[in-house]
């Protein structure tokens, strides 16, 4: 796969999807008409959906699911342990689906800048690699699932946020964004028992909604904060309502998680990476074993 010398982008993701030499498809296209890419790992009845990069800043997301997707094959083919797991018995019992960059226009926007006015001005004179988080029409993906939406809402305003921009602006109504609505669809069309949606950062995991914990979401949560060393989290105001973790367990009430990798701020660097890897190779796979 490709390294991590210069931020990860859109393509990257489709060079290093060619190479993996597996199916993948498209679940949607973004506003920027760049495709939601998904795969599946596995054929086993356990159906879970790890995520990432539904920030812009967030660019370690993609190439994280990339990585463990390369080695899980190449451990498949070579019938060789990863870590200490047998992935061939992971292949039998799980099927993993993977959308690796949810968010592809605010990755390239935050990688890249945009020349465009109007993102220009909604990003007020600041730079764009420090702080682009949301999609090309300036609506923060993570807060436009129907999860309390009304709640999301009522905490911009007393932020101060009052239209589309860098991020935190949840758009006008629920799945007003394509991206969220292929997302909400793909969901429908499976039965996932668990997902896991990828952010940074912050080494925490976020596992319940509103004080809501589906059934064996805290055992499981506790099981993931062990294998990665990460510590459990409850998410608080703004952050709480209108996110894919959130609109999961409202809807379906199992367990999904918000994973947030890494330390510092976002952007983070790319020397993090291998460490990042390490902490979180094992919960990718148990994620799979244990819902
Ligand atoms: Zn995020």
């Amino acid at each position: 796969m490709n390294d991590l010398k210069q931020r990860y982008t859109y393509k990257e993701l489709e060079e290093d999807l060619e190479n993996l030499n597996i199916d993948f498809y498209s679940i949607g296209k973004s506003l920027k008409g760049r495709n939601l890419y998904a795969f599946e790992l596995g054929k086993g009845k356990n159906h879970v959906f790890y995520n990432g990069a539904h920030h812009g800043l967030e660019w370690l997301t993609p190439p994280l699911l990339i990585k463990f997707a390369y080695d899980y094959c190449n451990a498949l083919k070579s019938k060789k342990r990863l870590e200490t797991f047998n992935i061939c018995e992971l292949y039998e019992k799980a099927t993993i689906h993977i959308v690796p960059m949810v968010n592809p226009d605010g990755i390239e926007i935050a990688a890249k800048g945009s020349q465009q006015k109007n993102l220009i001005l909604m990003n007020r004179g600041t730079n764009f690699h420090q702080t682009w988080q949301s999609n090309a029409r300036g609506v923060d993906l993570n807060h436009n699932y129907n999860a309390g939406f009304d709640l999301c809402k009522s905490s911009e305003y007393a932020l101060g946020i009052t239209g589309p921009c860098a991020t935190r602006y949840a758009g006008e109504f629920p799945e007003s964004e394509p991206e969220v609505q292929a997302v909400c669809n793909y969901v429908r069309q499976n039965d996932f028992k668990l997902c896991i949606a990828y952010h940074s950062q912050g080494e925490v995991i976020y596992y319940d909604y509103n004080g809501f914990i589906p059934r064996n979401g805290w055992e499981i949560c506790r099981e993931l904060c062990h294998l990665s060393g990460y510590m459990p989290d409850k998410t608080e105001g703004i952050a709480s309502y209108g996110g894919f973790k959130d609109w999961f367990i409202e809807t379906y009430r199992r367990p999904a998680y918000t994973i947030e990798i890494g330390k510092g701020k976002n952007p983070l660097n790319a020397y993090q990476f291998d460490e990042i890897y390490k902490k979180n190779i094992k919960m990718l796979i148990m994620a799979a074993f244990l819902c």
